[in-house]
């Protein structure tokens, strides 16, 4: 018989979004159900390379990334097994010294640093013409992998109900509102609140209800190097558009690139030839280590709404059903600040 129990939300999906949706619900204490298809972490974040800085290209994400470190800190504190503070653009000078100037306010510690001291602190780092480097001791990388793995215990010992493995298979809606939903062997769980933080499948959940999201998926390749040197520092490379992450004698980085997916399982292939030749001529560019090795590749689907912007809002037409989408490639800088948004909107109403 299927069992029939009743929360004050049900969160769909336990990635970056829906671990911090869920953390933000019990704060406000509100009765959470979350459900993870998968038994391990396997969405989008786990596969992403793990960059949280506030150094970007629009006010409305640097507002949202220095949120987000705000909570990441908070939640996780000085956990260095996951967080490695600081972050190093790679600029010409024009660039960092208009960079610095839109920054300063909201990043106080930011600074150029000419490329005798990157040199100096970062010596694997290479520096060409009249490059330096725009430096935040603040901005942070993280291991993703290790985020969610903390962030499912940590919900657990808050009394989130968790439970993994549990695909959801449809929406229960009736008159225009949300009841609940039906996971894959047709249990239901109901609520009169539903938050969908499937990354990449909210669509096809959607689909099935007859609700279109305006999002593009694409599949984006990331490269991992062993690498001689252990205290390392995460880098932008705004010349060749590169990003990278340290863990421990590894370096994680891609190239911006990315070939077009129909559904999310589909970014999950290896990356092709190309891409490993695109990576190789971005790393050869801006790193020299003594010793280096390619030792692993991966891909990871991302859903980029049709403007750019990030989604976070109650779906037209059906009371009480929200969605987190259209995270793109900057979901753990824009995630946990939405999540909080969100839960204050659906507490407030
Ligand atoms: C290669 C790569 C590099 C990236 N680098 C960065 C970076 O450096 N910095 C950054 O900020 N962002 C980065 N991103 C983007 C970031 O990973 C995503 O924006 C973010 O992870 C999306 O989070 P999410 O919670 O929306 O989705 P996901 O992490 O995909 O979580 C969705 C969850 O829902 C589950 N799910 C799906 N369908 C169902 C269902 N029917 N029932 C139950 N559960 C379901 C999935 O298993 C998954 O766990 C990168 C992405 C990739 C692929």
């Amino acid at each position: 018989m299927p069992v029939e129990e009743k929360y004050d939300l049900i969160i769909v999906g336990a990635g970056v979004a829906g671990v911090f949706t869920g953390y933000f619900a019990v704060e406000k204490g509100l009765k959470t159900l979350i459900l993870e298809k998968n038994t391990s972490p396997d969405g989008a974040t786990p596969r992403s390379g793990g960059v949280v800085t506030r150094m970007m290209d629009n006010p409305l994400d640097s507002e949202l990334a220095a949120e987000s470190i705000k909570i990441i800190r908070d939640v996780l504190g000085n956990n260095k097994e996951i967080i490695r503070d600081g972050y190093i653009s790679i600029e010409d000078m024009d660039d960092a010294e208009r960079d610095l100037e839109k920054f300063r306010s909201l990043i106080p510690d930011i600074e150029i640093l000419d490329a005798a001291e990157v040199r100096s602190r970062w010596s694997y780092i290479k520096l060409y013409h009249d490059e330096v480097g725009l430096y935040s001791p603040s901005d942070l990388t993280l291991n993703p992998f290790k985020l969610l793995v903390y962030m499912w215990d940590r919900l657990r010992d808050m009394d989130v109900d968790l439970r993994l493995g549990e695909k959801v298979e449809r929406l229960i809606i009736e008159d225009d509102m949300v009841h609940g939903v039906e996971t894959h062997d047709n249990t239901r769980y109901y609520s009169d609140k539903v938050v969908l933080t499937s990354g990449p499948w909210n669509r096809e959940i959607l689909r099935l209800h007859g609700i279109s999201l305006n999002v593009w998926l694409i599949g984006v390749p990331i490269f991992k190097f062993k690498v001689d040197v252990k205290d390392m520092i995460g880098v932008w490379d705004e010349n060749i558009y590169s990003y990278w992450r340290p863990d421990n004698g590894y370096w994680i980085g891609g190239v911006y690139d990315s070939f077009p997916i129909d559904k999310a399982d589909n970014g999950f292939r290896k990356p092709d030839k190309e891409a490993m030749k695109r990576i190789l001529e971005g790393f050869r560019y801006r790193f020299e280590f003594n010793q280096w090795k390619l030792i692993d590749s991966w891909s990871g689907p991302i859903s980029i709404s049709h403007d750019y912007k990030p989604i976070c809002r109650e779906i037209k037409g059906v009371r009480n059903l929200y969605v987190v989408d259209g995270l793109g490639g900057r979901g753990l800088m824009r995630g946990p600040a939405l999540a909080k948004m969100l839960i204050e909107r659906i507490t407030t109403q």
